[in-house]
């Protein structure tokens, strides 16, 4: 079967990976009349975005919620060149945040959260004056994303699609493009402001990986108010979105060959995979910039600069999965909260954690009566391989379980499944290098103009996902597919 539908042709694009850069480039192209087969060295699409089924649960592994997929944004602009109509996305309306000395709503609808940010945050011109500059940066620049601007900027023809991006009235705002969030904090005498440097530092942990003193402004303006693009959740979580997707690319005429790791690339577009050769004329890797530095050893001199710049800004990520009956997640509006604890300690490690919970009725996630609950926070990569790897998962658990009861106070009592992702399980089904997950933390000296380019000088060879421009999460790499599969249909 590999032999005769893969192996017999040369394609006109292979693309190594079928995450959400991956399977963004695959159906962007298909659609667009090129042969294209998705190399997949797992058992399912997916990849950080992905899945698991367990007990008549869907959990999903990593993304829970789709950012900008409502008509008009990154996302939606994706299912509509492919053609795809049965997405079955619930908008969130917001989610709570729960620092550890008041509760915040973060509604999705800009005026509702307008005024609350100003209740919990204050009212003074400064927190005003504030809050507008972040709110004309996150306009500005979610348009241009939705336009395709395109970084780091190398040719004469990126410049012309920026400008045609940004708009002129855009343009005076690019002087921010050297300032960290904590420098418009400090402008605006704000830096101190406990409760709202701990929000505004989960949410920039959670969209650029990255803390308030470090976060490039316009990328945290942009993080910051990711809830106003729309989070949508999929029916029957990242399963059922898979589920969608990956029938459209094959109704296309893609072909999507799971269990099929890459080893290498070589000259002449030769990939030696798992099954044995397959030929290309064009290749797309949408792996981590480490990972493809090894499988295409004719782009590693190129990467050897930003693999071993970003190398210390990687980190992990650790997820409790609970399958629990309906009664625990009851009494709350909202199915999503991200919790702080301490004001004062580094984030991660439960400081900053994330809960999200299937939607009621929601049974391709959960059987009737139950839910899925997935509790992720950030972790540093080190320290997950030695000989207390279970005692120290075993601690992780139990602390985002004890946490999250904040939230849910019976939460975890009755569960049906309880299980625990630590980087190592990333590493083992994500292929990732030392399980490090959603790109790198972002900086002043490694993000836009600094990022990885999509094309680094090869004819033929191309890079999308997490650690390549715009970065992490699934707005991102939609944004980076559209880019790759506009270069190589040019
Ligand atoms: C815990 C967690 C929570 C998150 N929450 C959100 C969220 O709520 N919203 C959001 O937008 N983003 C979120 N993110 C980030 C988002 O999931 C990722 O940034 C995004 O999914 C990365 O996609 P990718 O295509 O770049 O890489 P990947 O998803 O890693 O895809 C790469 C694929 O390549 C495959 N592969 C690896 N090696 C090989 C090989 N040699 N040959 C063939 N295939 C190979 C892998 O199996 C994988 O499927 C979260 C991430 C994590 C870890």
């Amino acid at each position: 079967m590999f032999r005769t539908n893969v192996q017999n042709q040369t394609w006109d694009v292979a693309i190594i990976g079928g995450g959400m850069a991956g399977m963004g480039v695959a159906l962007r192209l298909q659609a667009a009349g090129q042969r294209t087969v998705v190399l997949e060295a797992h058992g399912h699409a997916g990849g950080c975005a992905g899945y698991f089924r367990h007990k008549g649960f869907s959990f999903d592994v990593g993304a829970t919620t789709l950012v900008d997929f409502e008509p008009g944004g990154v996302g939606a602009e994706l299912l509509d060149v492919a053609g795809i109509t049965d997405f079955a996305g619930e908008q969130l309306p917001g989610y709570g945040a729960w620092l550890p000395d008041r509760k915040v709503t973060l509604h999705r609808e800009n005026a509702l959260w307008h005024q609350e940010r100003l209740r919990a945050f204050g009212d003074s011109p400064a927190h005003r004056a504030f809050w507008t500059l972040l709110d004309r940066l996150a306009g500005v620049f979610w348009k241009a994303s939705r336009k395709g601007v395109r970084l780091p900027v190398r040719t004469g023809r990126d410049v012309l699609a920026d400008l045609r991006a940004i708009g002129l009235d855009g343009l005076p705002l690019a002087r921010y493009a050297t300032w960290t969030l904590g420098d418009a904090l400090r402008r605006h005498g704000l830096r101190e402001q406990d409760a709202l440097v701990g929000l505004l530092g989960m949410l920039v942990e959670d969209t650029v990986h990255s803390t308030v003193d470090d976060a490039p402004l316009i990328n945290a303006a942009l993080g910051v108010t990711i809830r106003g693009a729309g989070l949508t959740r999929h029916r029957g979580g990242m399963h059922g979105f898979w589920r969608v997707l990956v029938a459209r690319y094959r109704e296309l005429g893609g072909v999507f060959q799971a269990g099929c790791r890459v080893h290498s690339v070589s000259p002449g577009f030769v990939l030696d995979t798992h099954r044995g050769p397959v030929r290309a004329r064009q290749v797309v890797s949408t792996l981590p910039a480490s990972l493809t530095a090894q499988v295409i050893p004719a782009l590693a001199p190129r990467l050897r600069r930003y693999v071993t710049r970003d190398e210390p800004h990687l980190g992990g990520a650790a997820v409790v999965f609970l399958g629990v009956p309906e009664s625990e997640v009851d009494g709350q509006h909202f199915t999503h909260h991200q919790l702080m604890h301490d004001y004062r300690a580094p984030l991660g490690e439960g400081n900053n954690m994330f809960i999200s919970v299937s939607s009621a009725g929601d049974h391709d996630s959960a059987p009737p009566g139950h839910r899925a609950v997935m509790i992720s926070t950030h972790t540093e990569l080190g320290g997950w391989d030695g000989t207390d790897y279970e005692q120290r998962k075993k601690e992780l658990t139990e602390t985002l379980i004890a946490q999250a009861q904040r939230v849910y106070p019976q939460l975890g009592e009755r569960a049906v499944v309880c299980q625990t992702a630590t980087p190592r399980t990333y590493e083992h089904f994500t292929s990732r290098p030392r399980g490090a997950v959603a790109g790198v933390r972002q900086t002043l000296r490694n993000t836009n103009q600094r990022a990885i380019p999509h094309h680094l000088g090869i004819d033929g060879l191309w890079m999308a996902g997490d650690t390549t421009w715009p970065g992490l999460g699934t707005v991102a790499c939609v944004l980076g597919s559209r880019i790759v599969a506009e270069g190589i249909l040019r």
